[in-house]
């Protein structure tokens, strides 16, 4: 298959390889898919995309008029891709299900406890030899009400990392796992209520769009804790400002942020505009913001990229065999 891989970044350019066996012919491009950098998708079999690339209708209808059958994304979310569009030109969709949830569990719990003990600001002290203590006091987790939204695969592995640290669960999912162990089924309003972390992990749909947005955050728990490693749109972020302002949300972290297109995965140092709402919320130290990097690990990086050859390789079958059967027909 001939493919192009937009946004390839150093570290999944050897994974990629690894796992292919050089099976399919891949041009690797850094850039984005763009209007700009569509040219390189010309009489190639499939694409291959990222969280960020824009695969909206007008990108989606360009690149079946260029002879591209399939996108597959390196990635579980698949919100940036117009799948009607998709549909309607018959180019087929593939992502990467359930690829090792640990590595988004383990970085939205870590976001929480760096939160809650104040590392960054005590590490930024420690740096110049301040190695004073006021205002770095935390809490335990142990005793508290942790309120999971999404028990899929990363909801679940998140809560049993919570459940070691002596927490109570509260659970909320439109279609709830068979077994939950240690959680609580909970209707989403009283989950919010009654949390003093929340923790989000559902995917970012018409349905779940501004999900946390002001009308939420006024009926948490004063000093709630808030944590989004799932999608930047499921959270209002100028409702969130608001409430950081207001002390009503005393931690934020986020690994996503609504308007983290064009702008996170790339160096925006010597910008002369930045982000005016982001770098708002970067002024407070009660506020995280790691750059959509929960997925950056080893194990996380292998799966994705076998998975992603593994999404070819069936593609590049099923060709084999309309084919054969058309030359049948003949
Ligand atoms: P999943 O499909 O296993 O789980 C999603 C859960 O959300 C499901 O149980 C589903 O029933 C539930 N859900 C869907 N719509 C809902 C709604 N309206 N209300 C309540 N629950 C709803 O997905 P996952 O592997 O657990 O991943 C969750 C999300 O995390 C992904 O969609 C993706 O956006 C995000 N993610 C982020 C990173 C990162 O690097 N930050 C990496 C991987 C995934």
């Amino acid at each position: 298959m001939k493919v192009v891989a937009y946004s390839a970044k150093a570290f999944e350019k050897e994974l990629l390889a690894k796992f292919n066996h050089k099976k399919h012919d891949i041009t690797l491009i850094s850039n984005p898919l763009s209007l700009e950098t569509i040219e390189y998708a010309l009489d190639k079999d499939a694409v291959l995309v990222f969280t960020n690339d824009d695969v909206s209708a007008p990108i989606v209808n360009k690149l079946a008029d260029l002879g591209v059958k399939y996108i597959a994304t390196r990635s579980t979310g698949t919100d940036h891709i117009d799948k009607q569009a998709a549909q309607k030109r018959g180019v087929k969709i593939e992502n990467v299900p359930g690829y090792s949830p640990q590595a988004i569990a383990e970085h939205s719990v870590a976001m929480a406890m760096c939160l809650s003990r104040h590392l960054i600001q005590s590490s930024i002290r420690g740096r110049k030899f301040d190695f004073q203590l006021d205002g770095l006091t935390g809490f335990n987790f142990y005793g508290k009400t942790v309120g999971i939204i999404g028990l899929g695969n990363v909801g679940l592995a998140t809560a049993s990392i919570y459940i070691g640290l002596g927490c109570r669960i509260l659970g909320y999912d439109v279609n709830y796992p068979k077994t939950l162990h240690s959680i609580e089924k909970t209707p989403l309003n009283e989950l919010i209520s009654q949390s003093d972390i929340i923790s989000l992990h559902v995917p970012l749909t018409a349905d779940t769009k501004y999900m946390i947005g002001m009308e939420e955050i006024e009926t948490m728990k004063t000093g709630v804790m808030l944590i989004n490693t799932a999608r930047g749109g499921l959270i209002n972020t100028e409702a969130a400002l608001k409430g950081i302002e207001n002390g009503k949300i005393a931690y934020l972290g986020i690994d996503v942020y609504e308007h983290e297109k064009s702008l996170f995965f790339e160096d925006h140092h010597d910008d002369e505009i930045k982000d005016p709402l982001l770098e708002k919320l970067m002024a407070f130290p009660n506020v995280l913001v790691t750059p959509h990097q929960a997925f950056l690990t080893d194990e996380a990086l292998g799966q994705i990229a076998e998975q992603t050859i593994k999404n070819l390789d069936l593609w590049a079958l099923n060709d084999q065999k309309e084919n054969f059967a058309g030359a049948g027909r003949l």
